[in-house]
């Protein structure tokens, strides 16, 4: 695509493709207006000839979609003209509400790009709002992470940075070096009594105990939107089917069920406090019995964890450990995990931990009974918000930020540095001007052309 041009009008289905009460066919540009009119035909009062019907902004009007060339009508509608700048894209954009199924809204969909109007790239109704001004790039962002929002905390999260909250306390960050840089600059090229002294190092600090909080903001940020990834692993008949339902039975709160990126894996997401934990599932897949490593289930589990931020690693109180178990523990390495000890009640007494994985959090539970499963559920809620878990988020938002937030912390701190060694200020600035460049990564500021097309590249078309 010639990289986001913003002169022709877009078209594309906006509402998830399935059977729904209504479609939404949006077009945004300026022929958006011409289009509707050549296409809708007003059911009452107004004449059928399409030149002398002019949308009322705002409006909904009642009518049909109509192919000029036929006249057949291709579905009943409700279609609203929003005149610019007061939309979305900030350019004309018309609606056309029609009935949710894919083959009507597919007709009206070609019959508007038979009048001209182009489809839509992913993400570019939302990149045209960004390029024009009306959101920033961390605002774009939140609309995708709206969309994904899996639990209430998420969505909180996502509206708040919708609004702009980040963006305004990396403003206000930025602000501080770009007034630091701003001095250092003059100083370079005026002499001393020609400017206002400034101690350098003082909104330097400022921003570099900003960032830090900024940063730990990121971090539980990135927990609470794209949750924690946490695969169940153990030889066959430990009970990870067992304490997947239990826990699923538990939370009550199941906000999806959709099946795992790799063949071999299931996925469910929990709701524990508002944190998403996506339990990345090797139980309930029959095991291909014939090759005898997929048997003992060590397939599976690796497919599981390369995908996981953590390991629950299920053993079974009521037997020794054997060469399975090991084999396991072993793919986990030194991946965050716990320990769950299952079936404590076959045994007297409270389990010791394994030798494997000492470093690891044990929890002794029984999976059929319920008893202790809360634990499990504390252990895991702590080291996802204790930040021990990284959740390594497929989607750029917020690890995006983070290495941002990351890089002007980083420059920051070598400017001060710098700066209280006495070192020449055009050298300071070097690091600054590179902290104040990252920082604009996230507002969009001082993003890339590349940074733009790859994050508006993961948004549905449509959005
Ligand atoms: P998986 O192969 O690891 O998924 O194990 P399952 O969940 O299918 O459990 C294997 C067997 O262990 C089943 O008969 C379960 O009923 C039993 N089981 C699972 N958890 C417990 C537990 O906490 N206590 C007892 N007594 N049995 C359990």
């Amino acid at each position: 695509m010639p990289l986001y041009s913003l002169d022709d009008t877009i078209a594309a289905i906006s509402t998830a493709v399935g059977e729904g009460g209504i479609g939404i066919v949006r077009m945004s540009g300026p022929d958006a207006q011409d289009i509707l009119r050549q296409l809708f035909r007003p059911s009452l009062g107004v004449p059928r000839d399409s030149s002398l019907f002019q949308p009322a902004p705002y409006h909904l009007h009642y009518g049909g979609i109509a192919d000029p060339a036929s006249g057949e009508i291709a579905d009943e509608v409700l279609a609203v003209y929003m005149p610019a700048p007061r939309t979305y894209t900030r350019q004309d954009v018309v609606e056309i509400n029609g009935h949710g199924g894919i083959v009507a809204l597919r007709r009206i969909l070609s019959l508007c790009l038979g009048q001209g109007a182009r489809l839509a790239e992913p993400g570019e109704f939302t990149a045209r709002a960004f390029l024009n001004g009306r959101l920033d790039l961390a605002q774009a962002e939140a609309v995708l992470d709206i969309v994904r929002a899996r639990t209430d905390r998420s969505l909180e999260a996502a509206v708040g940075q919708l609004a702009g909250r980040l963006s305004a306390q990396v403003r206000s960050v930025r602000a501080l070096l770009v007034d630091a840089l701003a001095y250092l600059e003059a100083s370079i090229d005026f002499a001393e009594d020609e400017i206002p002294p400034l101690d350098v190092g003082r909104p330097l600090a400022e921003a570099g105990v900003e960032l830090h909080r900024l940063l730990a903001e990121a971090e539980r940020g990135i927990v609470y939107r794209h949750g924690v990834r946490t695969a169940i692993v153990g030889r066959p008949n430990v009970g990870k089917s067992s304490l997947l339902n239990s826990l699923l039975r538990a939370s009550r709160a199941i906000v999806t069920e959709f099946p795992g990126t790799t063949r071999d894996t299931l996925e469910e997401t929990l709701n524990l406090q508002g944190v998403p934990v996506v339990l990345v599932d090797t139980a309930g897949i029959s095991p291909a019995a014939r090759d005898p490593v997929e048997k003992l289930g060590i397939e599976r589990s690796r497919a599981a964890l390369a995908e996981a931020d953590l390991a629950l690693w299920i053993v079974d109180v009521s037997e020794p450990l054997n060469e399975a178990d090991r084999a396991i523990a072993a793919l986990i390495g030194d991946k965050p995990a716990i320990v769950v000890q299952n079936k404590i009640d076959l045994v007297d007494g409270l389990p010791a931990a394994p030798p494997d994985l000492l470093s690891a959090r044990c929890v002794a539970l029984s999976a059929l009974t319920g008893r202790g499963l809360d634990r499990l559920e504390e252990a895991i809620l702590d080291l996802a918000l204790g930040g021990q878990v990284t959740a390594s988020a497929p989607v750029v938002t917020s690890s995006r930020h983070k290495q941002a937030l990351h890089q002007a912390l980083g420059h920051t701190e070598a400017a001060r540095d710098a700066w209280l060694a006495g070192t020449a200020p055009d050298l300071v600035a070097i690091d600054l001007a590179a902290a104040v460049n990252a920082l604009g990564e996230i507002t969009g500021q001082s993003a890339s052309e590349d940074l733009v097309e790859s994050i508006f590249g993961t948004f549905c078309v449509g959005k």
